[in-house]
């Protein structure tokens, strides 16, 4: 039977209202929850990431502001911007968009943000509360993940969890969530022996690993649950092949898609193990969504912490 699909599209989609409840609630305290995020120089992704992030801040009434410092500034012109956007209080979260360019040192710029204003919850403060359990600001997409367990009416408490990938973007804090709600957990990563036979333990098995379609059914145990963070392009059409097989009418759409654009988007997880899997995340419009959605919820969670509401 085919796999229920987790819809992130969805659940962001209510994340959003809710934080737009927040937001007009505050507005009545006379609060208005602001977002600084700063975009060093011109990556083209970054700036749809950018784009996204501040446009979605305006939909749900939240204050933004964009800075856009150019590619050669200096780590310490960058740490004065930080400085500045920490000491204002309208600010309520700094986004620092990353990658930053080489010659900047990318810790020194993170760990100058202010941990009440860390709203991507990657300031080593914020890592210590999560693994702690004290109150701060958790990654956007580990948070994502647990939201989509959580309204996908998943049980994470007593279960096996296998999460593939260690970043300390996504897997280590997808890890540390699962644990602080029960979960046995293991973590996976390149030097793991046997990686499919310890994945076919898991009743909620997280890819997290930046590989097209590596995840195979014979990583799957069946009925479990699969959480696919993975975003990948694949542009080769062997490898589109190999990852669409079949005459269903998803992979039509997907081959109209790949013939127009000379690209199409897939997670980390084989579209074969949606026969396998109890529940799934589909990429696109799964884990994805939720990042923005759990940004827009962090920067008022921030604004509240700060001033003890
Ligand atoms: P990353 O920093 O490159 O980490 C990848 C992890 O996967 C590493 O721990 C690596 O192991 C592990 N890995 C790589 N190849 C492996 C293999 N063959 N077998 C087992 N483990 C392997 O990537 P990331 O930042 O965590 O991102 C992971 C994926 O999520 C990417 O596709 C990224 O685009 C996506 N992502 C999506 C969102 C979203 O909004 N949905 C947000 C962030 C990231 P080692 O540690 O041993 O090298």
């Amino acid at each position: 039977m085919a796999a229920r699909i987790l819809d992130g599209t969805k659940i962001a989609g209510e994340i959003r209202a809710e934080v737009a409840a927040q937001v007009k609630s505050l507005a009545g305290k006379g609060i208005r929850p602001g977002l600084a995020v700063v975009l060093v120089g011109h990556n083209p992704a970054s700036e749809v990431y950018v784009r996204g992030k501040v446009k979605s801040s305006g939909e749900v009434g939240l204050y933004s502001e964009q800075h856009s410092p150019p590619e050669t500034s200096t780590t310490e012109e960058l740490l004065t911007l930080i400085a500045n956007l920490n000491r204002r209080d309208e600010i309520d979260g700094i986004l620092v968009q990353l990658p930053l360019p080489s010659h900047v040192d990318a810790k020194k710029v993170l760990l100058a943000v202010d941990p009440r204003k860390d709203v991507d919850g990657f300031h080593p403060m914020n890592v210590g509360n999560l693994s702690t359990q004290r109150p701060g600001l958790v990654p956007c997409t580990p948070a994502g993940v647990m939201e989509v367990l959580k309204r996908g009416g998943i049980a994470v408490a007593g279960q096996e969890a296998v999460v593939i990938g260690r970043s300390d973007i996504v897997g280590k804090p997808v890890a540390m969530l699962l644990l602080n709600q029960n979960a046995t957990v293991t973590v996976c990563h390149s030097k793991t022996r046997d990686l499919p036979e310890v994945c076919r333990r898991a009743d909620i098995l997280v890819a997290a690993i930046g590989r097209a379609g590596m995840v195979t059914r014979d990583y799957v145990k069946p009925g479990s649950t699969v959480i696919d963070v993975g975003i990948n392009r694949v542009t080769d059409q062997a490898e589109f092949d190999r990852l669409f097989r079949g005459d269903t009418a998803a992979n039509a759409k997907r081959r109209e898609t790949f013939r127009a654009k000379g690209s199409t988007l897939i997670g980390d997880v084989h579209p074969e193990v949606a026969e396998v899997a109890g529940a799934i995340t589909p990429v696109p419009g799964g884990i994805g969504p939720l990042t923005i959605a759990m940004l827009m919820a962090n920067t008022v969670k921030a604004a509240m912490l700060r001033r003890g509401i």
